[in-house]
């Protein structure tokens, strides 16, 4: 298959019409192909598949192809376990450029006094960073107490003293169904376990983070970790904020803006909103709004920065080398004026998409959005959140459901739906699509229905709808797609 792409490509076109990055994707799938047929496949499928619908996952985004390139490599081959010039491996001197690279450009993008660049997703880093606070905010203070320089030194009885005194402390964030991550304290992912979780929600009246609330909070239960930050609300942060009363209670501020950080690096979260300002420990991914590879990064002040720097062994495994290469080439991009004009058209298409959902009658949690994400509560519609994610996808748009606050589907089914700008506006989406997207999802959720169980109660689950209406609004997505289509340098 890549093979005959491959010779088509070369056959149709004149040598100076070749594209390199056409002929470098083909030529890679040829390789990959030759013993691969089924990866292959399922590439230009996936390939196919992204061409051919609205992506409006808030968390995904289309990195670059120089992005993608890069990360498919010998670099993969290499262990550097360690960190620049610090490592456990023979022979890391390139790794070592790539890794300090990536460190440099990344502390430039944020104005970060440091940066650890090995997480291999978002996860890892939180991971990493709970660990680097708890490390060094308890090694610190019982090397004092038992005079010792470090743990190795500990006797048994110092040993579990420590211990019990790591694993008991309290972490602070925003509920999963207000909009909280899994990893800030939910109780299927580890945070839970390493953690006393207690959590702040939103009002319930105007769903916003109610900062007077998280004050009270922060005072009774006086948390080792206070962390901001969220996967599914739709609102900025005052993080200034969010330090003073970090401060009052003698708690680390750590904000994982996996989310946002696209929003940070393109200078339209600053000032008070800008978490790198503010925070003593910031997490991220760097594939969402920020459109670089899959993977993390940490950033920290310099209470924090020797410490984060042990992630590897602390938590990680050996650092994947061909994905700080992909994250320096991204923070690059990323550090364009051209990338921040595509962060402030996120949020503005977010905005016109909200306002649009609301001309059309659907209700989105906190009347509004500031960021690139918009939570829509499809209670009225008689459907869960589950229903109208299948329906949509049908009609040729890809999100998916999300719990609205205080949820009375749960986390499976939900009431709602998270809808993201940043992959549409990646593509050169802008606020007229905004306003077409807005009519279209009104038209599918309006002719979804539940189907009835066999109890005769509505299914959460299954769904009906009415196919020619689904099928006109396939049309309108199409129409919108083929006027801008996905990797125009891949012309195959
Ligand atoms: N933190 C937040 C706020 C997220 O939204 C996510 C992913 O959705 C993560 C962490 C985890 O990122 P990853 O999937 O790369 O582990």
């Amino acid at each position: 298959m890549s093979s005959s792409l491959l010779n088509n490509y070369l056959q149709s076109k004149s040598p100076s019409e070749y594209k390199p990055e056409t002929l470098a994707y083909l030529a890679s799938l040829e390789v990959i192909g030759k013993d691969n047929p089924q990866i292959v496949e399922s590439i230009l499928s996936e390939l196919k598949d992204q061409r051919s619908s609205l992506k409006m996952i808030a968390s995904e985004n289309y990195c670059s192809l120089a992005v993608q390139l890069t990360l498919g490599n010998l670099l993969t081959d290499k262990y550097a376990e360690g960190y620049p010039q610090h490592r456990f491996y023979a022979g890391c001197d390139n790794i070592d450029t790539i890794e300090s690279l990536a460190i440099e450009k990344a502390k430039k993008l944020f104005g970060a006094h440091h940066a650890y660049v090995q997480p291999h997703s978002g996860a890892d880093a939180n991971l990493v960073a709970f660990w680097t606070i708890l490390t060094k905010r308890f090694e610190d203070k019982f090397f004092d107490q038992f005079d010792k320089k470090t743990v190795m030194d500990f006797d048994d009885a110092q040993w579990e003293e420590y211990r019990q005194a790591v694993g008991n402390q309290k972490l602070m964030g925003l509920s999963l169904d207000c909009g909280g991550h899994l990893t800030h304290g939910f109780r299927q992912n580890l945070s839970a376990k390493m953690f006393k979780y207690c959590a702040y929600g939103v009002n319930p009246e105007t769903q916003l983070i109610d900062y007077d609330e998280v004050r009270k909070i922060a005072k009774r239960e006086k948390p080792l970790i206070l962390l901001g930050g969220y996967s599914a609300y739709p609102r900025k942060i005052n993080f200034k904020i969010f330090r003073e009363i970090a401060d009052e209670v003698g708690a680390v501020l750590m904000v994982d803006m996996a989310h946002f950080a696209g929003l940070v690096a393109g200078k339209v979260f600053t000032g008070d909103f800008d978490p790198v300002a503010h925070a003593q420990i910031v997490t991220s991914t760097t594939h969402k709004t920020l459109r670089g590879p899959r993977g993390g990064i940490i950033l920290t002040d310099e209470e924090f920065a020797t410490t984060v720097d042990r992630g590897c062994p602390m938590a990680l495994g050996g650092p994947l080398s061909n994905a700080m290469a992909a994250k320096a080439v991204a923070f690059e991009e990323a550090s364009t004026d051209s990338y921040k004009e595509y962060a402030q058209k996120v949020v503005d298409n977010a905005r016109v998409l909200g306002e649009a959902l609301i001309k059309e009658g659907i209700k989105i949690t906190t009347n509004g959005t500031d960021n690139h994400l918009i939570v829509a509560d499809i209670t009225s519609f008689g459907i869960t959140g589950r229903q109208g994610e299948g329906a949509l996808r049908e009609a040729g748009v890809t999100l998916n459901r999300n719990s609205i606050p205080f949820d009375p589907n749960g986390a499976w089914y939900t009431s709602g739906l998270r809808l993201g700008t940043p992959a549409l506006t990646s593509r050169g989406f802008g606020e007229d699509e905004m306003k077409t997207i807005a009519s279209v999802i009104k038209k599918v959720l309006s002719c979804t229905a539940p189907k009835t169980t066999k109890s005769g109660k509505p299914s959460k689950a299954t769904f009906s709808y009415d196919e020619s209406i689904v099928a006109a609004a396939r049309a309108e997505v199409d129409e919108m797609l083929s006027v801008k289509p996905l990797y125009p340098e891949l012309d195959f």
